[in-house]
């Protein structure tokens, strides 16, 4: 059955430093709130700049005097295995705790979430004997080399829409590369990957590789980013986020930064796609899975006259067939927003988009369901011009508005975002077209008949524009936590 009882939670609390929980006694709290039902969870420590400090400075040490950087590869990709494999079975503990804390229901982390963080910690143990450097082409008396190197300690700063699968692509790819983190997660979302750390103990990841400090963003996270003994960040959380880290990153180093960003990836329909249904349940799927809080979510349906409304039709339908509910009621379809002031961001934004002359043809309001929490029903905005603000700002709720067009470059044209470049969806049976589109669509991912992702981690992903900077998963990701060194030797003459 998919469901638990929310206050049966045994929910870990502190910092895990050293490999071990560290609760300091008189360290400033945080009431962290569960999002389904919006009763008290755990109290968070919140670090302060000092505590970041011993935590980074604690990797260091133990980063220098561990052999992880050192061993072969091959034997960090086994310990990565046997954290991948831990994961894997311990979901009976890790989806409950995922879910009671976080907007993911306890049905999809159990089927989804820890199984793709285990499947991804695996992508990655597999790429540590495989990155190695390249032999240049110089003159024939000199052999040129390029070897790669770790960057020591790595910061990582997660968001809280998906916490243990963002988390594990930042540490997974840096561990396999022979770094060490220090991870800020969301202090909304902060416990799950405590388990996730001990278990990475357990697996025989040396103490003080995988490091968690807890805290807020303004406090915890810039201290992270300004520490003069990380040498490289990765920060996946909203745009204003990552241009506030980046400039940390410039001012307190330089130093290089991935950056994954916000998102408002339109849903490009061509009126020969062969199968209304289907899409209708794509399209559908693709702005109400975990309530629209996904960086990817398509949230802008740009759609040809002709099935304009057959298709908004069937989507309407889907939308108001979703029963929304906490994460651990296995009848739930729909899943509650982060916060009430998540929630009220996007009313402030559906009601700026009616003063600009848009209509909702469903939704719009806050559902009532009885447990508490704040829950947004599924929205579809209609009569929109592309100045609309339902348009141009990330909602990250279930929220999807409605373009029309009639020819191709009328289509291309209205896909086409002024600031974010993060994903695309195009549907059409006409594969010359499809591919004109993609080609077009500045974005880091183009779906073509399909939206989302798939278990394909070697595909990286990332954005263009405001989208972000770099990628997450793919052979990218691991060479972003690798350093290049050049080696030339000269053998002309006998030394
Ligand atoms: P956010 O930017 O508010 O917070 C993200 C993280 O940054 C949190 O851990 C927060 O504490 C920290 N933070 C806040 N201010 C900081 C500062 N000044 N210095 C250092 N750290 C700071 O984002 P969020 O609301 O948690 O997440 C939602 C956003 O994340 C959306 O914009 C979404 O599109 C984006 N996102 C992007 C991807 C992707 O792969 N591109 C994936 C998931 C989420």
């Amino acid at each position: 059955m998919h469901t638990f009882h929310p206050d049966q939670i045994d929910v870990p609390s502190g910092h895990f430093i050293d490999g071990r929980l560290l609760r300091p006694a008189q360290a400033a709290g945080l009431a962290v709130s569960r999002p389904s039902d919006g009763r008290h969870q755990a109290e968070l420590p919140l670090a302060d700049a000092a505590m970041v400090d011993q935590a980074v400075e604690n990797a260091w040490t133990r980063w220098r005097a561990s052999d992880w950087s050192r061993r072969p590869p091959r034997e960090r990709a086994r310990v990565l295995r046997r954290w991948a494999d831990l994961v894997e079975a311990d979901g009976a503990v890790l989806a409950p705790l995922e879910a009671v804390g976080s907007t993911r229901p306890l049905r999809e982390a159990l089927a989804w979430d820890v199984p793709f963080t285990a499947e991804g910690l695996r992508f990655f143990a597999e790429y540590a004997d495989k990155l190695g450097g390249e032999v240049a082409a110089t003159r024939s008396d000199h052999l040129g080399l390029t070897v790669t190197e770790p960057y020591g300690v790595v910061g990582a700063i997660t968001p809280w829409n998906f916490p243990l699968v963002m988390a594990s692509w930042k540490v997974g790819a840096a561990l396999a590369a022979g770094n060490a983190v220090v991870l800020k997660p969301s202090e909304l979302t902060p416990f799950s990957v405590l388990r996730l750390a001990e278990l990475a103990l357990q697996a025989g990841v040396p103490a003080g590789l995988f490091n968690i400090v807890q805290g807020d963003g303004r406090t915890a996270g810039e201290a992270l980013s300004r520490h003069p003994r990380i040498a490289k960040m990765t920060f996946t959380g909203s745009t204003r986020t990552g241009a506030a880290i980046m400039s940390a990153c410039a001012l307190h180093g330089p130093k290089p930064v991935t950056l994954e960003l916000g998102g408002k990836s339109p849903q490009l329909v061509f009126d020969d796609v062969p199968d209304l249904d289907r899409l209708a349940a794509t399209i559908a799927g693709a702005i109400t899975g975990n309530a629209g809080q996904v960086c990817v979510a398509g949230s802008r349906l740009i759609v040809q006259r002709r099935i304009a409304e057959p298709l908004v039709e069937r989507i309407v339908q889907r939308f108001e067939a979703l029963r929304p509910g906490p994460t651990w009621d296995a009848a739930a379809t729909l899943a509650p927003i982060i916060s009430p002031a998540q929630a009220a961001r996007i009313a402030g934004i559906v009601e700026r988009s009616h003063g600009a002359g848009a209509h909702t043809r469903c939704g719009g309001t806050l559902a009532q369901v009885g447990s508490g929490g704040a829950y947004w029903r599924p929205t579809l905005i209609e009569g929109v011009a592309a100045s609309n603000p339902a348009v141009l700002e990330e909602i990250f709720g279930p929220v999807l508005t409605v373009q029309v067009f009639d020819s191709e470059e009328e289509g291309l044209a209205l896909a086409a975002h002024e600031h974010y470049g993060l994903a695309a969806g195009v549907h059409t049976a006409d594969l010359g077209r499809a591919l004109r589109a993609m080609r077009a669509i500045q974005a880091g991912t183009v779906w073509i008949n399909r939206y989302g992702r798939s278990d394909d981690f070697v595909i990286p992903t990332g954005g263009y524009h405001q989208s972000g900077i770099g990628k997450d998963l793919g052979r990218q990701a691991v060479e972003a936590n690798l350093r290049v060194k050049s080696v030339l030797i000269d053998f002309a003459s006998p030394q």
